[in-house]
């Protein structure tokens, strides 16, 4: 990957810039994909660290999952980051993803247990021929292909299905013992949920990045009801910033990139040097929010 160039040109020692990653989810349709490509074409040249590709456990997911990252892959400079999850499926389908990603040059998957197939707040079952947690996925990856590199997840406000915060640390142990590399975190919006997780993290010895997960939100309303369902809460002074912006798209998107940007500034103003951009396949935001992080353009991309 070629380097990323600062802001800084007043002679002067330069800020450090920051690394990122990108999330995408895989299109659904070929106007989704278009849209896609656009965003990937803007997002390249700012040199990611890598990009990711969301997975979902049913068959035609899977595939758009693997050919999204494939084409990555083909057409682009980008070091791609499959999603995997155990939901749904035994070992041996899992196990031929992960020899197929390896295939064709994928050297990064983000390995996750996933959530239950009966929907979000019912009882998770793991296939009964399947991986039974995440930190078995990781073990059996890094078992198959130790050169791929695995990602995790890691919840500063806990996982829903958590019954404490030391139990879920208690998980991202088991996967760190299994052989991850990176915690990439849910997103949250309050710095300091993440600065108190990252001491408790640490403080039980655990020393693998903990990458913040940030979410410019283009759609407040859909947004929250998103995340919130995923366990991240949405502190009041930040609803009253989107008050009244429900019919007006534009300054929404404007007071959106304004909060995120504040958020990664404080983060890395305490030192922070490290994110990873939820995009939700747009370029806008994360462009800016990049731009004011120091991050500018270079000529990454391969494919035109
Ligand atoms: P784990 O890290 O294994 O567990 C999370 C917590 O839940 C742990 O504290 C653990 O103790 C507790 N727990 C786990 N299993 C049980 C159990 N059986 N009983 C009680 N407690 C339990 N989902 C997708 O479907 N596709 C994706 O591509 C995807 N990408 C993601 C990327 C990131 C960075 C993050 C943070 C989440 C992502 N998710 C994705 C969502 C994720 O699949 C869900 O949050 C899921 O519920 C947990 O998976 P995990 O690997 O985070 O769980």
């Amino acid at each position: 990957m070629t380097e990323v160039t600062s802001a800084a040109s007043d002679g002067q020692r330069a800020p450090r810039v920051p690394a990122i990653s990108f999330e995408f989810f895989p299109p659904k349709t070929e106007e989704m994909e278009r849209s896609l490509w656009e965003t990937i074409k803007r997002l390249a040249p700012l040199s990611p660290s890598f990009v990711s590709v969301t997975y979902g456990a049913g068959g035609s997911t899977r595939e758009r999952t693997h050919s999204t990252i494939a084409r990555i892959r083909k057409e682009t400079d980008l070091l791609p980051a499959a999603h995997l999850t155990c939901v749904g499926a035994a070992r041996g389908e899992i196990d031929e993803i992960v020899d197929r990603y390896h295939e064709v040059g994928v050297r990064h998957i983000v390995a996750l247990r996933g959530d239950p197939a009966t929907g979000l707040g019912t009882l998770y079952a793991a296939h009964p021929d399947g991986y039974q947690t995440s930190a078995e996925l990781v073990a059996g990856i890094r078992k198959r292909h130790p050169d791929i590199e695995v990602s995790v997840s890691a919840y500063p406000e806990k996982h829903p299905e958590s019954a404490t915060i030391d139990a879920d640390i208690d998980t991202l142990q088991a996967k760190v013992d299994a052989g991850a590399s990176r915690a990439i975190t849910q997103v949250f919006f309050d710095n300091d949920l993440y600065f108190r997780y990252l001491d408790r993290v640490r403080a039980r010895g655990i020393d693998i990045p903990i990458v913040p997960g940030i979410m410019p939100m283009h759609n407040f309303k859909q947004a929250r009801a998103f995340v919130t369902r995923a366990g991240t809460s949405v502190p009041d002074w930040l609803a009253a910033k989107f008050e009244g912006l429900d019919d007006d798209a534009e300054t929404r998107k404007l007071v959106a990139a304004t909060v995120a940007a504040g958020q990664v500034q404080k983060l890395a103003k305490h030192g922070v040097d490290t994110f990873h951009f939820y995009t939700m396949n747009r370029a806008d935001l994360v462009f800016a929010i990049s731009h004011l992080l120091g991050i500018r353009p270079h000529c990454a991309q391969k494919a035109a």
